[in-house]
């Protein structure tokens, strides 16, 4: 993609995101932002994620290059909006790709119009980063399976309407015995509470009391819950790196903005170098994170190699560089940058959790590693 694409299709989301988003009030009820949702539907942002096949607006495979401009473009304007599209796709990509037509008919296309909210169930209390430590039960119960554990962190929980659901169905340990499942939100024994957390977006834990789902509700095989899980991963993890991109972006640009109108000493923030640097080194590392985001993504859609530790350095850089330029941001606006409800204080309570879901920074960095000692 040249340059010149990339930014006229940042521009044309930007552009739609400004004047269909910013005018609408802040969500200030909690959990999930159920309006948001169908305005992003209404407005055709959350169908470009999915097929045309399914309710949505693209032909084909999703691209990982069309993901990561929609989540970069939104990120600037509204990390909620940008957030609540990404969720949508992550929750639901295992069922379009694994489920069953049926499954895919019943739940895609009212995920894809902002009317059903997904969520994806893989962490425990007991497990993150070691995801294959997963303890959450499924036993076959009829024609069907009971699964009976907890989850934790899960955005969207307990509010969503469908989870992809990780569990233990075999007794091989790790990975091997780990099976997907589609799990209603409305099904008797799911259960699960709100957590505060310092991230803005609705996220829970989940309770799963004995949950019985037909033998329908698996997706991909028998102990393949890894494949499901690492498919839809590896097709996000570059757009986490843009989704970070886009809050530099917008922390950057109010920085330039307030250091040309903000005066200290007889002259405004921007003629000291010392600012002036700051803002060099901020675009910098912006612009070397988003090129990365966008090589990972091109390699994504090219099934080329060293897609994965491409796609482990994308997310890397990207969120590691956010959090550096909105904190570089903040020290520019001065106390004005803290006050509540300020942009760079929203960005600066955002950025942080990229560093930690979808594979920290350290496994990340495991991932890199282990590439280059192949
Ligand atoms: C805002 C937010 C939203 C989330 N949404 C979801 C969701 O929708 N669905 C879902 O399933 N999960 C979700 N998560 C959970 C997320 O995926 C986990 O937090 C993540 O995998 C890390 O797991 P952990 O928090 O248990 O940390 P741990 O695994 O306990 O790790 C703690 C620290 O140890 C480090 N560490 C662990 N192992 C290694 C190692 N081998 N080498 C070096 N360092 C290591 C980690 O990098 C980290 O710094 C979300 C988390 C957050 C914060």
């Amino acid at each position: 993609m040249t340059p010149a694409a990339h930014a006229e299709a940042i521009a044309g989301i930007r552009e739609l995101a400004r004047s269909e988003l910013s005018p609408l009030p802040p969500h200030d009820a909690p959990g999930v932002d159920r309006r948001l949702l169908r305005i992003l539907g209404q407005i055709g942002l959350l169908p470009r994620i999915f097929p045309s096949t399914h309710g949505g607006a693209h032909d084909g495979d999703l691209s990982a290059v069309e993901l990561c401009l929609l989540r970069e473009g939104l990120a600037c304007e509204s990390t909620a909006a940008e957030t609540a599209l990404a969720l949508q796709g992550l929750g639901a990509y295992p069922v379009l790709l694994h489920g069953s037509e049926q499954l895919a008919t019943k739940w895609i296309p009212p995920v894809a119009r902002g009317e059903a909210v997904a969520g994806f169930a893989l962490t425990e209390p007991g497990a993150g980063s070691d995801a294959g430590a997963i303890a959450l039960a499924a036993e076959r119960d009829g024609d069907g399976w009971r699964l009976s554990g907890a989850k934790k962190w899960i955005s969207n929980a307990p509010d969503a309407d469908v989870y992809t659901v990780f569990a233990r169905t075999g007794t091989d340990e790790g990975a091997r015995g780990v099976t997907a499942f589609v799990v209603p939100g409305d099904t008797d024994g799911l259960s699960g509470r709100r957590l505060e957390m310092l991230s803005p977006h609705a996220i829970g834990s989940l309770e799963l009391d004995g949950v019985w789902v037909p033998g329908t509700a698996v997706l991909g095989e028998l102990g393949g819950g890894f494949r499901v899980a690492m498919r839809t991963l590896d097709l996000f993890r570059p757009s986490v790196g843009a989704h970070a991109v886009g809050m530099a972006q917008a922390a950057l640009e109010a920085a330039v903005a307030h250091a040309g109108k903000r005066r200290a000493f007889d002259r405004p923030l921007r003629d000291f170098q010392g600012v002036s640097h700051k803002l060099a080194d901020m675009a910098t590392r912006t612009q070397a994170a988003r090129l990365l985001v966008y090589d990972a993504a091109m390699a994504h859609d090219a099934g080329a190699e060293g897609v994965t530790s491409r796609s482990a350095m994308a997310k890397l850089f990207a969120t590691e560089s956010a959090q550096e330029v909105v904190d570089a941001a903040v020290q520019i606006h001065g106390a004005a940058g803290l006050e509540r409800g300020h942009l760079l204080e929203h960005l600066y309570r955002e950025v942080r959790a990229t560093r930690i879901y979808e594979g920290s920074s350290e496994i990340q960095r495991n991932i890199v590693a282990r590439e280059l000692y192949r």
